[in-house]
């Protein structure tokens, strides 16, 4: 499935978060999404996830219009948000129970699945501890474990790698890639430009609302390497001088 946005705009009031955005994830694809702090990329995300809705222009997920359907879109989306949103007094086990109910797959199929990812992601130990007591990167690994229990055809996490241990990162850096070519669809946005150079087979650079480029990963990194386009396209300032300046001020 994939996921269309035409001439998107979006407000927070009287501030223009998203400008005449377009883009296209094509089915299969693992698409990120890069930019620096306050570009968008949660707002975009958001929007794509049948959570937030928007000003102007057009957003199609998987053949359904967000704007007018977005409980239909949640059906066939899988959100990590980039805090995950858990019940703090239930444990693991019951809360992926309960995401199986809500999403009202069959008890045997959730429960194999849970089971399945909690185990990929050495998660056992903590299945009968409440999540409030968990740490903030093993509540990121509930997020997304509960995020697939309903075998999404699209997958959207929002800065969810970030917290994840490297054992665990390579993990599902695996598993992702193995989805897409199952023809999962994958966006995701990140800070980390060596992540998306690995996984993303496609990527999207934004700033201040827009794309400033976009490309097969490989093109974008034929002639420099993506934290040199990154900055080049991104950065209002001349990033040498910013340090000189505060190597006289730490002097
Ligand atoms: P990113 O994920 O790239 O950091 P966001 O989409 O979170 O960017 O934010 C884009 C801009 O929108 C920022 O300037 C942010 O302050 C603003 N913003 C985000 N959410 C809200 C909100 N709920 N109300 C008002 N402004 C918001």
């Amino acid at each position: 499935m994939s996921i269309q946005v035409n001439s998107l705009s979006k407000f927070y009031g009287d501030k223009q978060v998203l400008s005449d955005f377009s883009i296209e994830i094509k089915t299969g694809e693992i698409h990120g999404i890069l930019g620096p702090n306050g570009s968008g990329k949660t707002t975009l995300l958001k929007i794509m996830a049948g959570i937030s809705q928007f000003d102007k222009g057009t957003v199609t997920v998987g053949g359904v219009d967000a704007k007018s359907d977005q409980i239909g879109v949640r059906k066939i989306v899988g959100y990590v948000p980039e805090t995950p949103w858990l019940y703090e007094s239930l444990t693991p086990y019951e809360y992926f129970s309960f995401i199986g109910s809500i999403r009202e797959i069959p008890n045997d199929i959730a429960e194999r699945r849970a089971n399945d990812l909690t185990k990929a992601f050495g998660m056992e130990e903590y299945n009968d501890q409440f999540i409030g007591s968990l740490s903030f990167g093993t509540k990121q690994k509930v997020s997304i474990i509960a995020s697939l229990i309903h075998a999404p055809k699209i997958l959207i996490l929002d800065e969810s790698i970030n917290g994840l241990d490297p054992q665990s990162a390579k993990i599902f850096r695996d598993l992702l890639r193995s989805l897409a070519q199952d023809g999962m669809t994958v966006v995701f946005s990140t800070h980390i430009l060596e992540i998306a150079e690995n996984v993303c087979n496609e990527i999207a650079i934004m700033n201040t609302g827009k794309i400033v480029a976009e490309g097969r990963t490989e093109e974008l990194l034929k002639e420099r390497n993506l934290e040199d386009v990154f900055i080049g396209l991104t950065s209002t300032e001349d990033i040498s001088s910013v340090v000189n300046a505060l190597r006289g001020t730490l002097r």
